[in-house]
C-alpha cells in the first residue's frame, strides 16, 4: 500500500469542503481520499450538487478545501503562495469545462496559446506545439477561424488542445460531452483518452454520461460527500 501511494502522481487525503451559511456550514466534501497514477483515467459520477465541480476546482487548485491535502507532481500546490501556485497551476493541470470557454476575439490558434501568455509571448516554438497539437485534434484547416465560426464539437476540440499544450501531468474535465450530440460525443471522449494516454496524463472527467464513465479504467460516485468506488 505505501509504495504504491508513494509513487502515485496525484494524491487526495481526507479533503473536506464546507461553504458558509448564515446557519450551519454547508459541508459538500466529507473526507474525500484517493490516489492516482500517471496514465490513468478516472470517472466521477453522481447527482447534480453532490459536489463534482468543488471536487475538480480543488483537484485544479482553484479553490483551498477547508481541510485535508491534495498533492500533485511531488508538490502541495495549496501552499504555495498565489503567484507561484498560478506558475504550478499554468505548468501541471490542463482543464476542459463543459462551456467551451474560448476567447470569442481570438482565432483557434490564438486560443489554444492562450497558456503561455502569462509568461509573455508566446515563442516560435509555442506556436509550432499548438498549431500541431490542433491538427492532431483535426483543426488544421481551421487555425485562423474564430470560435463562433465552428460546430460545438470543433471548439471543444480547440479546449482540448488549450488544455493540453502545455503538457500538464493532471487533465481536468467537467462534463465535457455535456453539450454535444452522441456522436460528437463519442469523438471527444475517444480524442480525450487517445491524447491522455499519449501524453501519459492523469484524466479526471466529471460526468452525467453512462457512456462516458464506462469508457474510462477507473469509475467512482460522490455520495454523501464521500467517494466510493463503483467500477
Ligand atoms: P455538482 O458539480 O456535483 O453539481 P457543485 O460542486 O457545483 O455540485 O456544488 C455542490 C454544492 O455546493 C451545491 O449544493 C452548491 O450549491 C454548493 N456550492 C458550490 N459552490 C458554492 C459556493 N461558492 N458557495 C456556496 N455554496 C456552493
Ligand atoms: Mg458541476
Amino acid at each position: 500500500m505505501a509504495s504504491t501511494s508513494d509513487a502515485a502522481e496525484l494524491v487526495i487525503e481526507n479533503v473536506v469542503k464546507e461553504y458558509p451559511t448564515p446557519a450551519e456550514p454547508l459541508r459538500v466534501l466529507s473526507g474525500v481520499t484517493f490516489s492516482m497514477h500517471r496514465g490513468e483515467n478516472l470517472a466521477i459520477v453522481g447527482p447534480s450538487g453532490s459536489g463534482k465541480s468543488t471536487l475538480l476546482s480543488i483537484l485544479g487548485t482553484l479553490e483551498p478545501p477547508t481541510s485535508g491535502t491534495v498533492r500533485l507532481a511531488g508538490e502541495e500546490p495549496l501552499k504555495l503562495h498565489e503567484a507561484v501556485l498560478a506558475a504550478f497551476r499554468r505548468r501541471h493541470i490542463g482543464f476542459v469545462f463543459q462551456d467551451h470557454h474560448l476567447l470569442p476575439q481570438c482565432t483557434v490558434l490564438e486560443n489554444a496559446l492562450v497558456p503561455f501568455l502569462a509568461d509573455g509571448a508566446a515563442t516560435a516554438d509555442d506556436q509550432k506545439r499548438a498549431s500541431d497539437l490542433l491538427t492532431r485534434v483535426g483543426l488544421a484547416g481551421r487555425l485562423a477561424h474564430r470560435p463562433a465560426e465552428l460546430s460545438g464539437g470543433e471548439r471543444q476540440r480547440v479546449a482540448i488542445a488549450r488544455a493540453l499544450v502545455r503538457g500538464p501531468t493532471l487533465l481536468l474535465a467537467d462534463e465535457p460531452t455535456g453539450n454535444l450530440d452522441r456522436s460528437t460525443a463519442r469523438s471527444i471522449t475517444e480524442l480525450l483518452l487517445e491524447l491522455q494516454a499519449e501524453r501519459n496524463a492523469i484524466l479526471v472527467v466529471v460526468t452525467h454520461s453512462q457512456a462516458l464513465a464506462e469508457s474510462l479504467q477507473r469509475r467512482m460516485e460522490l455520495d454523501a460527500g464521500r467517494l466510493v468506488s463503483t467500477a
